[in-house]
């Protein structure tokens, strides 16, 4: 079986059903349950055991490990929005470093347990983010327009980005010093159904829908890499059967996008969805706001190295997947 943390959150609840979909090997979900997760995403899937529990909780972790033996750890638990991050770091701090500290102490811990049979094919897969490489931008014009290599030097710029770089440094000095078989994955920006509601693309969906105006931060000029949150899960799946235990492997959609390009293809789709009644493009309510601090102007992955060694390439269609995601939010609207 597999040891999910944050397996109710939108990434990890994702990867949970479409793992169950295609194989009998039950999940065990590890989960604090914050505001960010959603009971509904396991509630009726069959061979999902939620667990409600903090992935700091080392006892807890060790009885789990002990109990169910997993072949696997999937670890996805984080707190994961950056303002968040910027209104309080701590949290961050404690579930991101903190937390996947205690994790790998556990895991490290369990490996000792374990017959050299069962230790050679456990894994610790860590799902991590583009931000850890801060903004592409700012490496100039020496920087390939590919974006960052697997190996590049980390620069985050976030609290948020900060904790996932640190947690990404805790896994390979555990894999390194202490032979833990770690995998880290680093992904662009996820999109699909059931992301919490203060992420952009549900947020501009609801603000559209009540008339109000469409936040976009700064000048709106920001590049961001999208893919289709169950391209990711798929991508982890592969990563997880066939990946080299030590290496890092970029998860990219290969499309890039302005923050104010993708609020206007949201509005097209909602304009050919559920047109406004006074005929008018939702466009009409896109809303310059204050930057946030720190604001990256780019990010930027090259995930060759995926497509090269392990043979995976994304296979939803941007257009069709937004289209997909916002009529999603607009059933449930
Ligand atoms: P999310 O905020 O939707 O879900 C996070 C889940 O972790 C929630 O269910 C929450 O309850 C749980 N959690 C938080 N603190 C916990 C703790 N201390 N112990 C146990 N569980 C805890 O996040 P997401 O968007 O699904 O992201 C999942 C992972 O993927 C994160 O590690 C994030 O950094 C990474 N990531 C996200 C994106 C993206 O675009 N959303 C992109 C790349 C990488």
């Amino acid at each position: 079986m597999l040891l999910v943390t944050g397996g109710a959150g939108f990434i990890g609840g994702t990867f949970v059903r479409r793992w169950l979909a295609r194989h009998a090997e039950p999940v065990v979900i590890l989960d604090a349950m914050t505001y960010a997760a959603d009971r509904a995403v396991v509630a009726d899937l069959q061979g999902a055991t939620l667990v409600t529990g903090d992935v700091r909780d080392a006892a807890l972790v060790a009885s789990l490990l002990a109990t169910h033996r997993p072949r696997a750890v999937v670890h996805f638990a984080a707190e994961s929005h950056v303002d968040r991050s910027i209104a309080g770091p701590a949290a961050f701090v404690e579930t991101n470093i903190v937390g996947t500290f205690r994790l790998l102490e556990a895991v490290r811990a369990h490996l000792d347990t374990l017959a050299p049979v069962e230790r050679g094919r456990f894994r610790f897969l860590s799902v991590s983010t583009d931000e850890v490489y801060g903004d592409w931008a700012d490496r100039g014009s020496d920087a390939p327009e590919a974006g960052a290599v697997e190996g590049d030097a980390y620069a985050p710029s976030s609290p948020y980005a900060a904790s996932k770089a640190a947690a990404d440094h805790l896994v390979r000095a555990w894999a390194r010093t202490y032979g833990v078989p770690a995998i880290v994955t680093a992904c662009s920006n996820n999109y699909g159904p059931r992301q919490y509601p203060e992420k952009l693309i549900p947020v501009v969906i609801r603000a559209a829908l009540a008339g109000r105006p469409l936040p976009i931060y700064g000048d709106g000029r920001q590049v961001r890499d999208w893919l289709h949150v169950d391209d990711h899960c798929d991508a982890l799946v592969h990563v997880l059967e066939v990946g080299r235990v030590g290496a890092t492997y970029h998860i990219g959609g290969g499309r890039s996008l302005t923050n104010v390009d993708l609020v206007r293809r949201i509005c097209a789709d909602l304009d050919a969805l559920r047109p406004r009644p006074d005929g008018a493009s939702y466009a009409a309510q896109l809303a310059f706001v204050p930057d946030r601090p720190g604001h990256d102007r780019r990010y930027a992955l090259d995930a060759s190295r995926l497509t090269r060694e392990l043979g995976w390439h994304p296979v939803v269609d941007f257009d069709e997947g937004l289209r997909a995601t916002v009529a999603w939010y607009l059933a449930r609207a």
